[in-house]
């Protein structure tokens, strides 16, 4: 895109956003691309896509997912559609402290059971993924 911006004042050089100031220009192909059109496509339809999931699923932010929680926001409730969150169950007891995975609708309403479903262990939800992953990559030729 040429003339993004435009010059509005020539003696202190300040330049602005172009508003149809001047006219801009599209040149295509005029040098080489970063990504390949196919693969800036792909990405366009991925973020679109974000974008749907976010808002089906009342997601306010798209990728909670840090190194130390990279199931944040992807754990969806098999009953609501909620997002499933990362709770600490706490205990005296150090053994039975645990971390675990339930709906975020479970207890909406202080005091009050919300959606039914039951929560879900963090070891055994990690176990699970990775036995998933393993069984695609085992079947590899299968889901290509
Ligand atoms: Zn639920």
């Amino acid at each position: 895109m040429l003339q993004k911006t435009c010059t509005v004042d020539f003696l202190t050089k300040k330049r602005v956003d172009s508003n149809g100031e001047v006219q801009k220009y599209y040149v295509e192909e005029s040098h080489p691309a970063i990504i390949d059109k196919e693969m800036w496509e792909a990405v366009q339809l991925e973020m679109e896509r974000g974008l749907v999931f976010a808002e089906t699923y009342g997601v306010f932010k798209l990728d909670y997912a840090t190194l130390d929680n990279p199931f944040a926001g992807r754990v969806m409730c098999g009953r609501c559609s909620s997002i499933f969150g990362r709770k600490t169950w706490n205990s005296t007891n150090e053994n039975l402290k645990r971390k675990v995975w339930m709906c975020s609708n479970r207890y909406k309403v202080k005091g009050e059971k919300g959606c039914q479903n039951k929560h879900i262990d963090d070891k055994v939800l990690y176990q699970t993924f990775i036995n998933t992953v393993n069984a695609i990559i085992e079947n590899k030729d299968y889901f290509m």
